[in-house]
């Protein structure tokens, strides 16, 4: 059966224009329609399209046992665009409050503070290690440059040298993208390692000193009600100006007349409904937008969807009989004899007291499906978490009560060597079509953080006409901006 929502009123037969579309909730859905409805003058109608029952996207939050959870550690980092952190502000009042980071890093079977801090690391580094960066360091002017194209691996070796490569960034991408770091493309060095340099590294260390750091050095801003709070407001902000979320909606096809997108079709096999569109922007993944195109999109850029792919990510939340398990937020793991990238304690992000006798931990085990941990049950994970706990010396002494899990699969894409040729195939095939705009981290195969998808949303509404074109010129503009992004941890 299908079912027509079209620009003519059933009830009254008078002409209605059609809505603009938003194609995903997730935080770059969201802040495009928060965008559209604050805009003069306001579209008729926006409606946003998520498959989820809830909004948030990766950046959503749940609760376990009344605590509040996300899809692992997430932190609203002040370096977001001021116009993005002046909503962020606005929209959460006193609900969004400053933390200060007090995580920590193992390097070498130590544990040093993260993010890392002058004296905690000249104290705490095994000796050697120390003693070999500084040689990198020293011998940095000496050091011969890698030949042949550029890779993760060689831009690294010749930044930061063989140390901090080899005991850091090198183990953490080989567990979080399952490749080996010679087969990473080098934009992973561009979004992902903000120091790119000992030197750079040394100057965010002494920007943690106290007299030369700003108020929000080293710290973080974090909703009561979980990360996921922050979409939410955002979301209630947008519905408040007139933008209509369905949840629960799948997005079937997307149909074109030539290169024009004319229409979204939701639902399921059999019972699809056609909405018209007046302009559609989409924020789900690259791959699946290509792939939903009827009629279908050309055959090598279909193969360039199927060449592209994202990582998954298995969190694993372990529920602890007591008030506290560490006064950590985050416990990150480089090294390779651990399976998980990172471990955090939800009830420190937002301090919270209660409920009592009670606490969860979360562990970011990056996964595809297909792989053994990816089939494993919640039971089986939660007995490896304490293992591998037990392993790192922070045995689980207090009762275990259960273990819950969620999968992603869409937690990071993936930049292998070929990634850059297979998205700018369906980059440029999508840019040549009229009526619709995508970005967003799935939409754009972008690596970024939550104020930098709020921030493409901007951009893109900034760039679309009440008659749903788009400004081309403007839009070529954004997107070199959005290109400079760097990832903060
Ligand atoms: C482990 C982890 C930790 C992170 N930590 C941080 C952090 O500390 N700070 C930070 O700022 N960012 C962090 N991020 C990044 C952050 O989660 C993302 O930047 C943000 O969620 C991207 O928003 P988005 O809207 O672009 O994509 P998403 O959040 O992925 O949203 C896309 C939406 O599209 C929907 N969708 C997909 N296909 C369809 C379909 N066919 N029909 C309908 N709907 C569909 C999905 O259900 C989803 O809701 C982290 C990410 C991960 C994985």
């Amino acid at each position: 059966m299908v079912e027509y929502e079209s620009m003519r009123d059933m009830g009254t037969g008078a002409q209605r224009t059609s809505p603009f579309h938003v194609l995903g909730a997730g935080p770059a859905g969201i802040a495009a329609a928060y965008a559209l409805s604050r805009r003069q003058p306001k579209p008729e109608a926006v409606e946003v399209l998520e498959a989820a029952p809830v909004a948030g996207g990766n950046s959503a939050s749940f609760m376990i046992e009344g605590i509040w959870c996300d899809f692992g550690s997430h932190r609203f980092h002040p370096v977001a665009d001021p116009d993005v952190l002046a909503d962020v502000k606005a929209l959460l009042g006193p609900d969004l409050l400053l933390r200060p980071r007090h995580g920590r890093i193992r390097l070498g079977g130590r544990w040093i503070h993260f993010p890392l801090k002058i004296g905690d690391a000249l104290t705490r580094l095994p000796v050697p290690f120390a003693a070999s960066l500084l040689a990198d360091t020293a011998l940095k002017p000496l050091r011969r440059k890698r030949t042949g194209a550029p890779t993760f691996s060689s831009v690294l070796y010749d930044g930061l040298g063989a140390t901090i490569s080899e005991n850091f960034y090198f183990p953490y991408v080989k567990k979080l993208w399952g490749l080996d770091p010679d087969h990473l493309a080098v934009t992973l060095a561009e979004r992902r390692v903000s120091g790119s340099s000992v030197g750079k590294i040394l100057g965010k260390m002494l920007r943690m000193l106290p007299g030369l750091r700003s108020p929000t050095t080293g710290r973080f801003y974090y909703p009561r009600r979980g990360f996921g709070q922050i979409s939410e407001a955002m979301a209630q902000a947008a519905e408040k100006g007139g933008a209509a979320f369905r949840f629960g909606t799948r997005i079937r096809r997307i149909e074109r007349e030539g290169n024009r997108v004319s229409a979204i079709w939701t639902g399921d096999d059999g019972a699809e409904t056609r909405h018209d569109s007046a302009g559609v922007l989409s924020t789900i993944p690259i791959t699946t937008l290509v792939r939903l195109m009827d009629p279908p999109a050309p055959p090598e850029v279909l193969a360039a969807a199927d060449a592209i792919r994202y990582r998954g990510m298995i969190l694993v939340y372990l529920i602890l009989e007591t008030d506290r398990f560490t006064e950590f937020d985050a416990h990150y793991f480089p090294e390779l004899s651990i399976p998980i990238s990172r471990m955090s304690e939800p009830k420190n992000y937002n301090a919270a007291t209660e409920p009592k006798g009670v606490t969860l931990l979360c562990a970011e085990l990056p996964c595809d499906p297909g792989e053994r941990w990816w089939s494993m049950s919640d039971a089986e994970l939660g007995e490896a978490f304490c293992g591998w706990l037990e392993g790192v010396g922070l045995p689980v002494k207090v009762p275990v009560r259960r273990c819950e899990t969620r999968r992603l699969r869409h937690a990071y894409p993936v930049y292998d060597l070929g990634y850059q040729a297979n998205f700018e195939t369906m980059d440029e095939w999508i840019l040549g079509l009229d009526g619709l705009i995508n970005f967003g981290r799935q939409g754009l195969f972008a690596h970024d953080n939550t104020h930098h998808a709020f921030a493409m949303a901007y951009g893109a509404v900034g760039c679309l006409a009440a008659d749903g074109s788009i400004d081309r010129e403007k839009w070529a503009e954004r997107r070199a901006e959005f290109a400079r992004h760097v990832v903060e941890d």
